[in-house]
């Protein structure tokens, strides 16, 4: 049997490699990405080309606005932080940080995967090289599980319980870009960057640019 999944699609990279491995475990991946109000929206083009590139099953861009509410250098007049070394990426909650972003995403993915029928979600959470996100880690995707599945339908089909997948969880920058190359991934595509140029340019310095280029470089 062909299970149905929901794959959030920012149209990073680990997202998008997140969708091809979907795509290539012979799940029927359906994308789902959010214009949440974030300064950068060259993300949401590359997720939209990304999905056509790859074979989604459908592509929803969900419409909110996180800005109403701030408190992050990507939903507020606040500066994106760069230069920092790959040290001081990893301490703390920086200020790129949405407040409760992926426990947002992951509700609207629930609620779609309801409806559609499907039994999987998809996420591109990395607790490795991963810049500091509480939302990102292991811990906080096993708890999420357990609540999804007690508050929906999955609560009728205890046999038949809503998986969240998270394949790129503990791996390297450097091995997610091999895998992205392993599985066609369109890596010129893809765009990371939290801060870049009126004309869509990646900014090269913000975390984000400084993480994929370092896992670019490893690989
Ligand atoms: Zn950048």
């Amino acid at each position: 049997m062909t299970h149905r999944a929901v794959v959030l699609l920012s149209g990073g990279l680990d997202s998008s490699t997140c969708l091809a491995w979907g795509i290539r475990e012979g799940l029927e991946c359906h994308a789902l990405s959010f214009d949440y109000g974030q300064r950068q929206l060259q993300e949401l083009n590359a997720a939209r080309a990304i999905a056509k590139a790859l074979g989604a099953s459908s592509h929803r861009v969900l419409r909110f606005d996180l800005r109403a509410i701030g408190g992050s250098a990507l939903t507020d007049d606040i500066e994106v932080p760069k230069h920092r070394t790959i040290g001081e990426i990893g301490q703390g909650i920086p200020i790129t940080y949405v407040p409760a972003r992926n426990t947002i995403f992951l509700s609207y993915a629930l609620a779609l995967a309801e409806v559609i029928g499907a039994d999987r979600l998809l996420i591109g959470v990395n607790a490795l090289d991963y810049s500091g996100y509480p939302d990102c880690r292991p811990e906080f995707i096993a708890a999420f599980e357990s609540m999804a599945n007690l508050g929906s339908r999955f609560v009728q089909t205890p046999e038949a319980r809503l998986q969240i997948l998270t394949p790129l969880i503990a791996m390297t920058k450097a091995e997610i870009v091999r895998l992205a190359r392993s599985l066609g991934v369109p890596i010129e595509l893809t765009f990371s960057c939290y801060d870049p140029s009126e004309s869509g340019e990646p900014c090269g310095q913000c975390d984000a640019c400084l993480l994929r280029a370092k896992g670019l470089e490893e690989a």
